[in-house]
């Protein structure tokens, strides 16, 4: 070893080990080095007793792992780089050809999105059922229906389901189709519940889907999901999957949904508070028909929102009277000054976007006037206040 181009990269020195501070190190690798032959036959990443190769985990990534599935009251997690590639692991471990899997009629767009082109074209078909009506989902569910997706609260319209019906409804149906067979998965989106308003085990789910994205990232600076599970059989479909899709997440962008989690309680509680008070005012305005929230009477599903959440995340949805044209719409929309422009939320910047729901929807929409959905940030709630105002004066203008 006298060749420096070697000496540099077999060097001797090893760092004292025990370095303890309070971020969580980040490793990065694809080669993981074993000590012999042994070792690189029996060594195992499925249980996380041992690391094989940079895809399969590192002390990084299983560590952000198990936080979460703290997070989510469930025991086993799974790392995807977007919320939407998440979605998608769970659709290609738990569908084959010839099954059916059932959306709510709010769901996440891209779900439907991936359902209607890669699904379809590998011969898993999808129907729709209303997910503030558990009997409409037993009426749909058919022998072929082996995935389930539910949604609290649902896209953009925010209505809140009886979680524990809808998935009584899918465990009878589970407990009807006898040993042996395939039984139906549930898998909720808790990306508007992030593990704080509620536990979506205990409500019922199967499989419970995160868009760290939001909450848990909290800065709009990097994209990532997760996949919780309960039960073992479960998750190793998911790992099969997950390990032959050579799914993995960047130790970098892993590094910054750790540096997000202490904090997303004390944020989903902030913008909850703020959202509350915005909501409130908006549905008291005369240029407003009504606003979408969880936790305003009147809207769809707040009796169950208040049996079964203890926050009701960041954002609502106004809906103008009819006397507001789109253009007009639009030009309160242009109007807003703290209030951007753009998908996504949690972050600490507050968003708006319009939404013709009928085009997206299936069932009747009984509304008239258009949609704006407001997601809120970290900003003080008087300067958002006064924000909407100045932006409604020009609604009129
Ligand atoms: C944002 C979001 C997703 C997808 O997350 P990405 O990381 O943007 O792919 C999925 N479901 C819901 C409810 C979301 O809000």
């Amino acid at each position: 070893m006298s060749d420096i181009r070697t000496q540099l990269i077999h060097h001797p020195y090893r760092a004292p080990a025990e370095f303890d501070a309070v971020p969580v190190a980040v490793h990065k690798a694809s080669t993981v080095f074993f000590n012999n032959v042994a070792d690189l036959r029996s060594r195992r990443w499925k249980d996380k007793s041992g690391y094989t190769y940079g895809l399969h985990g590192t002390p990084t990534t299983f560590t952000l792992e198990e936080r979460l599935a703290t997070l989510e009251g469930g025991r086993y997690c799974l790392l995807a780089p977007s919320g939407l590639a998440a979605v998608a692991l769970v659709d290609t471990a738990f569908l084959q050809q010839g099954d059916e899997m059932l959306l709510p009629d709010n769901v996440y767009g891209p779900n439907q999105t991936l359902a209607d082109g890669e699904l379809v074209g590998w011969g898993i078909t999808h129907r729709f059922y209303d997910p503030m009506d558990p009997a409409d989902l037993a009426a749909k569910i058919t022998p072929a229906t082996r995935l389930v997706w539910l949604e609290a609260a649902g896209s953009i319209t925010l209505e809140f389901p009886d979680l524990p019906a809808l998935t009584a409804v899918i465990r009878d149906a589970n407990a009807a189709r006898g040993v042996g067979a395939r039984p139906i998965v549930s898998a909720l989106d808790n990306t508007w519940g992030a593990g704080i308003a509620f536990n979506g085990f205990e409500l019922g789910a199967d499989v419970v889907m995160h868009a760290l994205t939001k909450y848990p990232s909290g800065g709009a600076d990097v994209l990532m999901g997760s996949v919780v599970t309960r039960d073992p059989a479960l998750h190793h479909m998911l790992v099969d999957t997950h390990m032959r899709f050579g799914i993995g997440v960047g130790a970098n962008d892993a590094e910054l949904v750790l540096r997000g989690l202490p904090t997303t309680a004390l944020r989903y509680e902030a913008q909850d508070r703020s959202t509350r008070v915005l909501a409130q005012w908006m549905s008291e305005r005369p240029e407003v028909a009504c606003v979408l929230h969880p936790a305003l009477p009147g809207s769809p599903g707040h009796l169950t929102w208040k049996r079964d959440a203890m926050g009701a995340a960041c954002l609502f949805s106004a809906v103008f009277k009819p006397e507001f044209s789109q253009p007009q719409i639009d030009r309160f929309c242009d109007s807003l000054q703290l209030f951007h422009l753009g998908w996504s939320w949690a972050g600490p910047i507050s968003l708006c976007a319009p939404y013709d729901v009928p085009s997206i929807r299936r069932l009747p929409w009984p509304h008239a006037g258009g949609l704006v959905r407001f997601a809120v940030g970290l900003e003080a709630v008087d300067d958002l206040r006064q924000d909407i105002e100045q932006a409604l004066r020009a609604l009129r203008g």
